[in-house]
């Protein structure tokens, strides 16, 4: 089932767009948690990492590199930053479409809630 995220993909929704190729798309999270908060989705319409495929591989990869570097783009590499996927109800993913959070910018607490 499609979710907020296809729209966003489809411009059917307003996004800010900080990165966008024929496998990705990269926007702002909307309730920012850290100064850089950029959510980084496949636009193939993967549910979550529990549904992932082997055929994913190249496009999970390509999140990985992309990840890398929007967050080099976004002036986070020195610093550092956190790759955060959230996965089904114990980890509160509340969009069914998988993403990658790009956290940065501030100091990020260890372990995570
Ligand atoms: P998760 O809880 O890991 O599933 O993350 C979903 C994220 O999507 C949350 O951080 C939300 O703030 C964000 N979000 C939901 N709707 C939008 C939207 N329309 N534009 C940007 N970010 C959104």
């Amino acid at each position: 089932m499609s979710t907020i995220f296809t729209q966003i993909i489809n411009r059917e929704i307003p996004a800010d767009i900080v990165y966008e190729d024929e496998v990705c798309l990269a926007f702002k999270d909307i309730n920012p948690q850290a100064p850089v908060h950029v959510l980084l989705i496949p636009k193939k319409e993967i549910v979550s990492m529990a549904t992932v495929e082997a055929e994913d591989q190249t496009v999970l990869g390509h999140l990985m590199v992309k990840a890398s570097e929007i967050a080099s783009m976004l002036g986070l590499s020195e610093g550092g930053y956190r790759l955060v996927v959230n996965t089904n109800e114990d980890a509160g993913q509340s969009v069914f479409h998988l993403h990658v959070h790009i956290l940065g910018g501030r100091k990020l607490t260890w372990p995570p809630g």
